[in-house]
């Protein structure tokens, strides 16, 4: 399961850095549970990374959808295979507040 933080007030999902509720303004946040799978949606490779970035190039940055509505930005890990439209994926961890997905059926 991949843990998010949403409003307690009116259920907005909220970034990790926010502190208060862009939607309603409140500072009441809770955590909760997206599935760890899902479908991949679009992806790019980046060729050279950011410097200091702490992997390295090439990687694959993608936007996978874990339930109608519901999409995450992430990292394919190095071991998985190639990236194409629609591809199911799975979350196989986190690593330095990047969520990383794993390629399981084409
Ligand atoms: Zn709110």
């Amino acid at each position: 399961m991949i843990a998010r933080m949403r409003c307690v007030q009116c259920q907005t999902t909220l970034s990790a850095s926010a502190t208060v509720c862009p939607a309603c303004l409140s500072k009441d946040a809770e955590s909760f549970s997206l599935p760890s799978d899902g479908r991949l949606l679009s992806w790019t490779t980046i060729r050279r990374a950011p410097a200091g970035y702490p992997v390295v190039a090439p990687y694959d940055v993608v936007v996978v959808e874990l339930a109608p509505g519901i999409r995450v930005t992430g990292r394919l890990v190095a071991e998985s295979p190639p990236p194409t439209m629609g591809a199911h994926v799975k979350s196989v961890g986190h690593e330095d507040g990047c969520e990383l997905f794993i390629v399981t059926t084409l």
